[in-house]
């Protein structure tokens, strides 16, 4: 793997001098010397020029796009701030902890427009800068359309987890008919701090992030947590899925779908998640379908019910309704369809509808298995 890492490495090298917008000439002599871009990850991304002419160059514009979905093109331009001179030497820093990050491994094509004194323009060629973590030594490992990067851990560590990633696209497939349509990134930090390292504003829970517009996910897993590890992967790969399945330019999932389906492919619920669903069917204090629609509260105790109950309603869904209607359902908003609209289309109810049906599933199942201690929703794991 190392060696196919420094070769990969290699050949990149080459591309990047290759198609490097260097002595792009201009009939008046204006000249591009020089251009280049250097990652400093997470928080900066600097680019640099150097030209000449034989008249005062007096004016240069960077321009810069993000590879990532999105429905237009957004291309930022920058105005550079220099002396006018015949021969100039300017750089730009896109501070990133003023703008917000980027995940590891972000594409960003940049180029120069640059023109002198007599009116004659110079734009160089769009060239690619890879923003990687360069603070550790990556290897990789690709299987499908799932590619691992990772520093810390042997072999099949990284076999380990890409076996447990396919299982979970498998199983998501089975269930629910989605796929990955496009390639996407892993990128395994040896630990929750190392993790935290790669953003730019960290949150102290953060244990992994799914970056859906980039196809990237960044998580930290220790070579003793890999149980956790595995899980975390299935979660966070389920979120890219869905993104790619139901990507559309009118509006998003319900967050009750898009985690549901997370924790269900995950496995089985853990216990503490379990343990919060059954006090709050047994104090009827569950959250409605309506509120869980919403971005979840922040609130420990809150958030845990519900990612919860959001595992709870997929399984209802899934066990009760089916594979094919779970397809439709991420078809329908694919579509651009309200959440109430697209249930409705599906299975025949709206959000209350749903509420209504599946607190009486799990309040009856919960009766049903009285003195037993333990849900069924919640107990069987449908794989
Ligand atoms: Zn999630």
């Amino acid at each position: 793997m190392i060696k196919k890492a420094g070769i990969l490495a290699l050949v990149v090298c080459l591309f990047l001098v290759l198609l490097s917008p260097v002595l792009v000439r201009a009939q008046s002599g204006l000249t591009i010397l020089d251009s280049s871009a250097q990652a400093e990850f997470p928080s900066r991304l600097s680019f640099n020029l150097a030209a000449q002419s034989d008249v005062n160059i007096t004016d240069i514009r960077l321009g810069y796009t993000v590879d990532r979905v999105s429905f237009a093109q957004v291309t930022s331009e920058v105005y550079i701030e220099f002396a006018p001179a015949t021969t100039v030497d300017v750089d730009w820093t896109w501070d990133m902890r003023k703008t917000g990050g980027l995940p590891p491994g972000s594409g960003v094509d940049y180029w120069w427009a640059v023109e002198n004194a007599n009116g004659d323009k110079v734009e160089t060629t769009p060239v690619q800068v890879q923003f990687d973590d360069n603070r550790y030594s990556w290897r990789s490992l690709t299987e499908g359309e799932v590619t691992i990067y990772w520093y810390e851990g042997n072999d099949s560590f990284a076999e380990e987890i890409i076996l447990s990633a396919q299982q979970a696209l498998a199983r998501l497939a089975e269930d629910t008919g989605a796929y990955l349509k496009k390639p996407v990134k892993l990128y395994i930090y040896a630990n929750a701090q190392d993790l935290q390292g790669a953003m730019i504003y960290p949150q102290e829970w953060t244990g992994g992030v799914a970056f859906t517009r980039y196809g990237t996910i960044a998580i930290g897993i220790a070579l003793d947590n890999l149980y956790w590890g595995k899980r975390a992967v299935a979660h966070e790969l389920t979120h890219l899925v869905i993104h790619q399945m139901t990507l559309n330019p009118y509006g998003d999932l319900p967050t009750w779908l898009d985690e549901g389906l997370a924790m269900y492919a995950a496995g089985a619920l853990g216990p503490e998640f379990r343990a919060y669903l059954n006090k709050a069917i047994a104090e009827k204090s569950l959250i409605s379908v309506r509120s869980l629609s919403s971005p979840f509260s922040a609130y420990a105790k809150q958030s845990i019910l519900s990612y919860a109950q959001s595992y709870s309603l997929v399984d209802f869904l899934i066990s009760n309704y089916g594979q094919a209607k779970m397809l439709e359902l991420l078809n329908t908003f694919k579509q651009g369809n309200t959440y109430d609209d697209a249930l409705d289309k599906v299975y025949g109810f709206d959000m209350d509808g749903l509420d209504t049906l599946w607190q009486d599933y799990v309040t009856m199942s919960a009766q049903s298995i009285e003195g037993k201690g333990m849900h069924p929703a919640l107990v069987g794991a449908s794989y």
